[in-house]
């Protein structure tokens, strides 16, 4: 049966671009008899708030895109996530990083939401192979080191996508992530490739500026003996200047057309015109 999920982070309210992903991971499902799933992507204490979880279910609902089985939040699967870390460390794949407060920040800012297009520096590897007393730091992360992963797997590792075929994974397209914190055993990578597991999701459908996460999720899925789901990217929904539509740029929101008397069928006709393919 086919599985897929939607995934969003609560950091604000669904907006057309949201509308669009849902929709098309519902879609997906239904046409073939299978079964919708929600995840809310929560681990982020600071962006995430609970009201916009529930601004989340309510749009959807009432956008009749109604989901199969109890909501996953992954606010609550620390423990889960800490497991697959542990695993991590154990196979020898990651590595303390210690880089300045201010790198560091600025990737904690970033791991805990899906790292989408142009938005990823690569890590130039600094802490790499040293030998580290994390006793004398306040903080640190964990990074995975990429290529001692792949040498681990050994052979190249590939990927179906249903626009582009069979895709060989570039693993180490933003080089060694960080896939962890000290306080925080979760980043956005590892909790959705363990996510998508655990929730039997066959197809995972989401924005083609989340295409490159593909590559390291496939790496992640052979270092945790992970099933590799079928993978379908999709266009965005963008504004009329060409741009994606993002929360920071108070993209206008489900909630705001709904209250200016819109309904759902006109709000799919609304996205059909803005899609760009
Ligand atoms: N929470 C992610 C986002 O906000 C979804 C990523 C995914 O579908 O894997 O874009």
């Amino acid at each position: 049966m086919i599985v897929t999920r939607f995934a969003p982070s609560p950091t604000g309210r669904l907006h057309l671009g949201h509308a669009f992903a849902a929709r098309f991971a519902y879609d997906k499902a239904k046409e073939n008899g299978g079964k919708f799933l929600l995840r809310i992507e929560d681990i982020d204490p600071v962006r995430c708030k609970p009201e916009f979880v529930d601004g989340i279910l309510e749009d959807l609902d009432w956008l009749g895109l109604k989901w199969d089985e109890k909501p996953v939040r992954q606010s609550e699967r620390m423990d889960v996530y800490a497991a697959a870390l542990r695993k991590l460390k154990d196979a020898g794949v990651l590595y303390p990083c210690v880089c300045t407060r201010k790198e560091i920040e600025s990737e904690i800012a970033r791991m805990g939401h899906a790292p989408h297009a142009g938005e990823t520096a690569v890590y130039p590897g600094t802490c790499r192979g040293k030998r580290l007393d994390l006793s004398l730091y306040d903080r640190w992360s964990w990074r995975l080191d990429v290529a001692k992963a792949l040498e681990l797997t050994g052979g190249e590792l590939y990927f179906t996508d249903e626009s582009r075929g069979t895709v060989k994974a570039n693993s180490a397209v933003f080089g060694d992530i960080v896939l962890a914190r000290k306080e925080t055993p979760a980043s956005y990578h590892l909790c959705s490739v363990v996510d998508d597991a655990a929730q039997g999701v066959t197809l995972v459908t989401r924005g083609d500026d989340l295409f490159d996460s593909t590559h390291v999720h496939r790496l992640l899925q052979a270092l945790l003996g992970l099933p590799t789901p079928r993978y379908c990217h999709h266009p965005l929904v963008l504004d009329a200047e060409g741009r994606r539509l993002a929360k920071r740029d108070g993209s206008v929101t489900i909630k705001s057309l709904r209250e200016k008397g819109l309904n759902p069928a006109e709000i799919f006709e609304l996205i059909k015109k803005s899609i760009k393919t």
